[in-house]
């Protein structure tokens, strides 16, 4: 199956831990709060896969946003709000990471099914370095452990920009970029990956774009979650997903598809 393809990139948080993406959705609407600005869930979770700095200042860019920050400050947000608000972040995030840092059901198997594919593993955050230390070996006692981790803040820029990527081939030794599949849960996931040159899967139901607990989904209506996740497949298409599915367990299917495009002569 893959004669062609011969490695994936895995997104982190909503991807292959943390099902909904539940840790930097709640830190990011605490740390508002602490500087007097209310964000909702949804403006919290807009920006979603970026380097948490990138993000928080996407945050602070919403127009709805930046009004309650000069109505609460008396002046529109500035860079050094970015700075304070990425330095009181960190330590709220490093705190809380380990509590999300659950493996996602089916990410051992699929993992595997991959490996045994002959299918290299990569991986990329939104999480610096330091967050990912935590997270690391904590996923890597539960039974995942990547070939390689490229973190945005060990590159130029984060998503959407491709660097993460090419650093991954360039450590797992692959090429071309067509011939890697990026995997993940949010747009950003998307764009950087069709930035990279590569074949990009977008995941709607375990990650940021439902954003709901295992146990949220599993209470859920189904007509609700039927259109909610109608709803995250079509901004995931959109975001430039060659192919959407619910979560990374139900990727070889998808894989198989891609290779048929490839076959075919499609280009990613
Ligand atoms: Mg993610």
């Amino acid at each position: 199956m893959s004669d062609y393809f011969q490695a994936v990139i895995l997104d982190w948080a909503g991807t292959t831990v943390d099902y909904g993406c539940l840790a930097p959705a709640q830190v990011f609407i605490a740390g508002f709060a602490a500087h007097g600005v209310r964000i909702t869930m949804d403006e919290a979770r807009a920006p979603m896969g970026r380097y948490k700095r990138d993000h928080i200042a996407a945050i602070l860019a919403q127009p709805a946003v930046a009004q309650r920050w000069q109505a609460a400050h008396g002046r529109p947000p500035a860079d050094s709000d970015v700075a304070a608000l990425f330095a009181d972040f960190v330590p709220r995030q490093m705190a809380s990471l380990a509590q999300h840092s659950d493996l996602i059901p089916g990410v051992v198997e699929t993992v595997a099914a991959l490996r045994a594919a002959g299918y290299k593993i990569g991986s990329c955050t939104g999480y610096t370095r330091a967050m990912m230390e935590i997270i690391l070996p904590l996923a890597r006692a539960a039974g995942y452990a990547p070939d390689a981790l490229v973190c945005p803040d060990e590159v130029p820029a984060g998503r959407p920009a491709p660097w993460m990527c090419f650093q991954n081939a360039m450590q797992l030794n692959v090429y071309p970029m067509s011939a890697l599949v990026k995997i993940g849960d949010t747009p950003a996931d998307m764009a950087e990956g069709r930035n990279a040159g590569m074949w990009t899967i977008g995941l709607a139901k375990t990650g940021n774009e439902l954003g709901l607990s295992l146990a949220e989904v599993t209470v859920l209506p189904r007509a609700t979650l039927t259109a909610r996740l109608a709803a995250a497949r079509a901004r995931l298409l959109a975001a430039g997903a060659h192919e959407v599915v619910d979560g990374l367990a139900d990727i070889m299917p998808a894989l198989e598809r891609l290779h048929d495009r490839h076959a075919a002569g499609e280009k990613p």
